[in-house]
């Protein structure tokens, strides 16, 4: 069963310096205990995306297309409907805890708070919850610790605090945004290594917002890769990696340690400033003529792999 459904997503927000077409027309499924990789470079538009399916942007942001949660669409749900959503079946794991948590609240009263909001307990009970969370994501010593203030815990402590908030209230769908960034590497294999744990034990679905490659081959099943505001090639997560069809995702891969280590060429286009049709086609080293002028559509080549790119159409 799809537990989300995006279709034609367009996201834009108005700046000094013009229209930032974030999001340019998604499709994306989810369905029951899967975990789909949303990968790309820094400044897709792969956290507003995120951000967009809990409707947390400005007010200044024009949002269309359709973003159906159990067939609900969230974008046509009013602002007290969506705080019952918030939380309770849809949660974020933001990209920094340090930044993201409250400095002057304790990590007890942050993590219990979801179990005061959506369960209706009362601060004693819902501060044992969270001691239980604390445990369950392995912070040793948690009725201490839930007295303690952000700053005083570690970086992958932090973290790992942030995954019960996110867990608290056993939602459907977990949107986790760079989850692993600024870790070191030994505290993120074990971050990883817990969150694949946890979603599997409550089989909650999951949208792994990532540019760390290793991350999402270890966490995801099926990946989408994103390009300034659009997918440009998805198929399941080994099917990605051993078998990538799109010139940018294969550029994407041969950057990785262990893979050739070879820069891509060029950079990614501001999302002011999209060139016509391909929008990698001022970096691909296998553009055609049309490439500059048309735009190319989302093709299945087979094995549920879809790429965006004239070479397969
Ligand atoms: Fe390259 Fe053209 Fe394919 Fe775009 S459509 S990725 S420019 S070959």
């Amino acid at each position: 069963m799809t537990v989300l459904s995006i279709r034609g997503l367009k996201v834009y927000f108005s700046t000094e310096d013009g229209i930032v077409k974030a999001v340019n027309g998604v499709d994306l499924d989810i369905g029951e205990n899967e975990t789909l990789g949303l990968i790309g470079e820094t400044g897709c538009g792969k956290t507003v995306l995120g951000l967009s399916i809990l409707r947390l942007l400005s007010e200044n942001t024009v949002v269309e297309g359709e973003i159906l949660y159990r067939g609900m669409d969230l974008l046509k749900l009013s602002e007290e409907e969506m705080r019952k959503i918030r939380g309770k079946e849809i949660a974020m794991i933001f990209q920094n805890a340090l930044t993201s948590m409250n400095p002057v609240l304790t990590v007890g009263t942050q993590v219990s708070e979801p179990f005061e909001l959506h369960h209706g307990l009362r601060r004693r009970d819902a501060l044992m919850k969270a001691i239980e969370m604390l445990k369950l994501v392995r912070i040793s010593s948690p009725s201490e610790r839930v007295k303690e203030y952000p700053h005083e815990f570690s970086g992958g402590m932090r973290q790992r605090a942030m995954i019960a908030m996110g867990l608290a209230c056993e939602p459907s769908l977990i949107i986790a945004d760079e989850p692993t960034t600024g870790l070191d590497v030994t505290i993120q294999a074990q971050v990883v290594e817990l969150m694949k744990e946890l979603t599997m034990r409550s089989r909650t679905s999951m949208l792994l917002i990532t540019h760390d490659l290793g991350v999402a081959a270890e966490l995801c099943d099926n990946i989408a890769v994103m390009y300034p505001g659009e997918i440009v090639e998805y198929a399941n997560t080994v099917e990605i990696f051993k078998n990538p069809k799109h010139p940018y995702t294969q550029g994407f891969l041969d950057s990785l340690p262990g893979r050739g280590l070879k820069p891509m060429e060029g950079m990614s286009p501001s999302l002011i400033n999209l060139p016509e049709g391909c929008k990698f086609h001022p970096r691909c080293p296998f553009a055609l003529e049309r490439c500059k002028r048309e735009h190319p559509r989302m093709v299945e080549i087979g094995n549920n792999h879809q790429v965006r790119c004239f070479l397969y159409d």
